[in-house]
């Protein structure tokens, strides 16, 4: 029996040919995008991407179906059609799936093309098999195999495209021809596809009735305007994020900036600030190190440590306004009375100090300090009334008063000799001004035993969200009571267990000390979250990851109820182990904080990379909130930028209301610090949320009394 002749319609063989190439370029787009570290939006891309892909292959596909002109009416059955839809978007959700991974090794690739490919193949066949021919289709068995075997080979050039694409700056030309070259693949694939279909010569179309001529051509519109219209909102889309992380990246270097100089300048009097001041005070001993190398005898470097006299009384007589202004007048003092070269800074509070370099022996520090006594002792003119005040100067020279490390604290002895002798002028520092540190004394030996002599406990302070004033979570804070010196700082002993390799120990008992604390106000009834503090010797111990998960199992409780604070200069120290230790906490679900924020040489965009959920604002810049708009310009600054890149924002050392109001005006999510609680022993916590839950109620409900008994009677 003589084969149906078939011919194809030559315009409907060229919109198809086009189709084809538009949806390969639309699908390139989106390739490009699957791999944003937003994850929601990179998903979003992949569905849009597959609809778009796969829409605009089938329409391609029954376009050049359409374009087969039988001599007899034909028609194309819906439920097959439609499965033939499917077919494509799956096959192209595959296709951009295997996109977004790392760019695949060839044995991969082709796995992945035959996969896809079999995907385009059961488009194509499904679509022809819409055809329901009475006699059926008779197949060409070797020209379906070449059809499946050119199908794998189209994937395998589109997903290659697709990394080149990606992974190669390569500009819109080659993105153009790679969209031409699958959807030339892609139509090869059909018109290969259809020689393997031989009609017979009296066949008759059963699905005449279906999906034909004008209706499908109307379809194929409609899918070609779709994927038209997707690759616009896409192309958009990608505007208004490119404008929005443009902004981001422009406020983002413009807060670094601030927070660099915050960091280094105190921003009252704008010296520089005590980590600057080391800094400067290294450089000079390293110069100095030079100079004595070179043969340069008699140089030396002096520190004036400088403390006001009575400065309380006048803050506390007058306010801190006028106590400002004092500040400042000290500072432009300081400032006009020393040589050029030669650095003043504020160290906080009333303290000051005054960094000298001198080339020889003959420079006396003695005129320094007399010339600042002087200046200082002026009297100082305010809104007020005028203000007399003096200060104490203490002198510390190195090599002479070494170690170098000791030269600051050596001056600070020395100003404290200057105050018992009255105040009001100056001191050299002596040996026996420097009594003994009692606490260092035998203590890090006596650390060793803390754990197994139950000295250790955690006290935990309540986080209290700014919204509604309810505590969800503690910050577990180390506490050190020592037999004989009685509590001993974590400030003191943390530094002093990570110098003597003591610190995995302890911070593996505090691990699991919070853990079973957690639990045991579980079973309580109170699902509580809690915080600890990491070192960052702990961030490089290579379990780090696996102990904190044993004790989650151990304790029974959910990784999303611990969180780890990492001091922002540590996190910021040591990149590598930061990183490393992030990712592994962040992969078992453990929540991560940056703690300290604000005072170390934060990179807000390096920041961005890690997986942490929260930064903590240092108390620095709280305590200054009330007073410094500039704290408060920061501290906006900081609190939407963290939103914006999706981080909770927790203030700590909150002191006064003032404080308070300013934060929750500002949207910071959780409010810390002592207005609310001092850090308290466990069994206090639940008791202590109880009455602050009690003490709103009452509150509430004396509010609501409130009108009717306002009402005239
Ligand atoms: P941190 O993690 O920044 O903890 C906050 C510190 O501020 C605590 O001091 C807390 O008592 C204090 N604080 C809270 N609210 C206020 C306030 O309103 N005003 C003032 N002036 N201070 C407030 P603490 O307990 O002395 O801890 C000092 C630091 O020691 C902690 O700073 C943390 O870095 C470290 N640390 C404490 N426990 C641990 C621990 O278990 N492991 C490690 N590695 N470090 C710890
Ligand atoms: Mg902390
Ligand atoms: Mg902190």
């Amino acid at each position: 029996m003589p084969n149906l002749p078939t011919s194809h319609d030559a315009q409907l063989v060229a919109c198809s040919l086009l189709i084809a190439g538009f949806a390969g370029h639309a699908a390139l787009d989106a390739s490009r995008r699957l791999r944003g570290a937003d994850k929601r939006l990179a998903a979003r891309w992949w569905i849009a991407g597959s609809l778009a892909m796969g829409s605009g292959l089938w329409a391609a596909n029954f376009t050049a179906l359409l374009a087969l002109a039988l001599t007899i009416p034909i028609g194309f059955g819906v439920g097959l059609t439609g499965l033939s839809w499917v077919a494509a978007v799956a096959a192209s959700a595959m296709a951009l799936f295997a996109a977004s991974r790392d760019k695949l090794a060839w044995p991969r690739l082709w796995v992945a093309a035959l996969v896809v490919g079999a995907g385009f193949a059961a488009m194509h066949f499904l679509g022809v098999a819409a055809l329901d021919m009475a006699p059926r289709i008779a197949w060409n068995w070797q020209i379906v195999i070449a059809t499946g075997v050119i199908a794998v080979c189209a994937s395998a050039t589109a997903l290659e495209a697709f990394f080149l694409v990606r992974d190669t700056r390569r500009g819109k030309g080659f993105q153009l021809a790679s969209a031409g070259v699958m959807g030339g693949l892609i139509c090869a694939m059909h018109y290969v596809g259809m020689a393997a279909a031989n009609f017979a010569g009296e066949s008759t179309c059963l699905s005449e009735d279906g999906l034909s001529g004008h209706n499908l051509g109307a379809l194929l519109v409609a899918c070609g305007v779709g994927v038209v219209g997707v690759t616009l909102l896409v192309g958009q889309f990608e505007t208004r994020m490119r404008a929005r992380t443009s902004g981001l990246n422009a406020r983002l270097r413009s807060a670094n900036e601030r927070l660099r100089q915050r960091a280094l300048r105190d921003p009252l009097t704008s010296l520089p600030n005590r980590l600057l001041f080391d800094k400067l005070l290294s450089k000079a001993l390293k110069r100095l190190a030079a100079a004595v190398a070179e043969g340069r005898d008699g140089a030396k470097v002096v520190v004036l440590f400088i403390d006001l006299d009575g400065f309380k009384p006048v803050n506390d007589a007058l306010g801190h306004a006028v106590g400002d202004v004092v500040l400042r007048e000290v500072a432009a003092r300081l400032r006009a009375s020393v040589r050029a070269g030669d650095t003043v800074a504020r160290l906080g509070g009333d303290e000051f100090v005054m960094l000298m370099e001198c080339e020889t022996a003959l420079v006396d520090p003695v005129i320094a300090a007399r010339r600042i006594v002087e200046a200082i002792g002026q009297p100082i003119p305010t809104s007020v009334r005028s203000i007399q005040i003096s200060c104490s100067v203490g002198i510390a020279t190195y090599p002479e008063h070494g170690p170098r490390e000791r030269l600051v604290a050596h001056a600070d002895a020395a100003m404290g000799e200057a105050k018992r002798a009255g105040g009001n002028t100056w001191a050299h520092f002596e040996e026996r001004l420097e009594g003994p540190r009692p606490e260092m004394l035998g203590l890090q030996n006596d650390l060793r035993f803390a754990i197994e002599n139950n000295q250790l406990a955690l006290h935990y302070q309540p986080k209290v969200d700014g919204r509604n004033g309810q505590t969800h979570g503690v910050e577990a804070l180390l506490r050190w009571i020592h037999p004989e010196h009685g509590f001993v700082s974590p400030a003191v002993f943390i530094p002093l267990a990570e110098r003597f390799g003591l610190i995995g120990k302890l911070g593996n008992w505090v691990i699991d000390e919070a853990c079973r604390q957690v639990e045991a106000w579980s079973a309580q009834g109170h699902r509580m979250n809690v915080a600890i503090n990491l070192s960052v010797h702990q961030l490089r111990e290579a379990d780090l990851v696996e102990r904190i998960e044993q004790a989650l199992l151990r304790h029974h409780i959910d990784a999303d109820q611990l969180l780890c604070e990492i001091t922002e200069s540590v996190a910021m120290g040591d990149v590598k182990a930061t990183q490393a230790a992030f990712s592994g906490l962040a992969h078992i679900g453990v929540l991560l904080s940056i703690d300290d924020f604000g005072t170390g040489y934060s990179s807000l965009s390096y920041l961005r990379r890690l997986p942490a959920r929260q930064l903590k604002i240092d108390r620095s810049f709280v305590m200054d909130l009330e007073t410094s708009s500039d704290a408060r310009a920061i501290v906006s600054a900081v609190v939407h930028l963290a939103h914006d890149l999706g981080l909770g924002v927790v203030a700590e050392g909150v002191e006064t209301a003032g404080q308070r109001d300013v934060l929750v005006g500002l949207a910071c999510d959780e409010l810390q610090g002592y207005l609310f609680a001092r850090p308290m022993r466990a069994h206090e916590v639940l008791p202590w949320i109880a009455a602050r839950a009690a003490e709103a109620t009452a509150a509430a409900a004396a509010l609501a009394l409130q009108p009717a008994e306002t009402v005239p009677g």
